[in-house]
């Protein structure tokens, strides 16, 4: 229960690797902000099992955040339930894949303010409480495209390598005020957002769905197996800890040997 006290805003915490860390980030006595678009009733079963199952309080703001008023209005509801945000986990984000002549701009413009700009918003308002603190946490979900490329992806692969650089940026920023910036860099992770690009990629492929999962999406990780979300979260934990301290600016992989090649 190392984190008892503090307060965790895990961005795109209503499913997937999200969830798991806002759930491991609870389980060690952190209160938590949920945030991410689903099913009101679905939602709030979530925020109340993770209440009930850790003791701790559980928030739940629905904030879309390719729009930065209402990542203001976020930022400010933390502090005003919490008191700050102590931890923040940039991690929402989506995926579009098509050739980039065929790409859709408005897809273009959703991911690149999703998984990039958001990223920007929520750490320059976080920053002031936690350099107040003398203590916090900043950890962005990269992605093993934040290091390589795959065809089809181009908006991503940008945002992503994007985000790498804003971390090592603002991790010299704030490398004397007892913060660290770090992402962490899954390869495949099995959740929604992987599932749902496998009939994209059908279709931009002209593949069958088993020949999308072996030879496409497990085709770049040698260990052939898809990364969990326990497994992300795990590591967004060892993050908070005092131990992890000197970690700043790092861009972690976890993607079963992917960019060793
Ligand atoms: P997911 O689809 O399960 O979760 C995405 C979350 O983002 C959901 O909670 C969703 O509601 C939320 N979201 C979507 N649009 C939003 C918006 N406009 N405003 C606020 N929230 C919004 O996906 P995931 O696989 O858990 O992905 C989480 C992060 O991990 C993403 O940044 C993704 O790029 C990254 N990642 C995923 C994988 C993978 O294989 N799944 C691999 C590497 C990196």
């Amino acid at each position: 229960m190392f984190l008892k006290g503090k307060t965790a805003l895990v961005t795109g915490s209503t499913s997937g690797i999200g969830l798991a860390v806002a759930t491991a980030f609870a389980a060690e006595g952190a209160n938590v902000m949920l945030n991410g678009f689903g099913d009101a009733a679905e939602i709030e079963k979530t925020r109340r099992g993770i209440e009930d199952a850790h003791k701790v309080r559980v928030g739940y703001n629905g904030a879309d955040l390719t729009k930065p008023d209402q990542i203001e209005s976020l930022m400010k509801e933390c502090v005003d339930e919490f008191g700050a945000v102590d931890i923040l986990v940039n991690n929402a984000g989506v995926q579009h894949v098509a050739p980039v002549d065929e790409f859709p701009v408005e897809k273009w413009d959703l991911i690149i303010a999703l998984n990039l700009t958001a990223a920007f918003h929520t750490t320059r308002l976080a920053l002031p409480d936690m350099k107040k603190k003398g203590w916090g946490r900043v950890i962005n979900t990269a992605s093993a495209h934040s290091l390589v490329a795959s065809p089809n992806k181009s908006a991503y692969v940008a945002a992503k390598h994007g985000i790498a650089g804003f971390t090592k940026t603002v991790a010299l920023e704030t490398a004397t005020s007892g913060i660290t910036v770090n992402c962490i860099s899954p390869g495949y992770v099995w959740t929604p957002l992987a599932e749902n690009q496998i009939p994209d990629t059908m279709k931009a492929r002209n593949l069958t769905r088993e020949h999308v999962m072996n030879d496409v999406l497990l085709a770049a990780q040698p260990t052939k197996k898809f990364v969990t979300v326990d497994q992300v979260a795990a590591l967004a934990v060892f993050l908070c800890k005092d131990e992890a301290s000197s970690i700043t600016g790092a861009n972690l992989s976890m993607d079963g040997g992917w960019t060793a090649q």
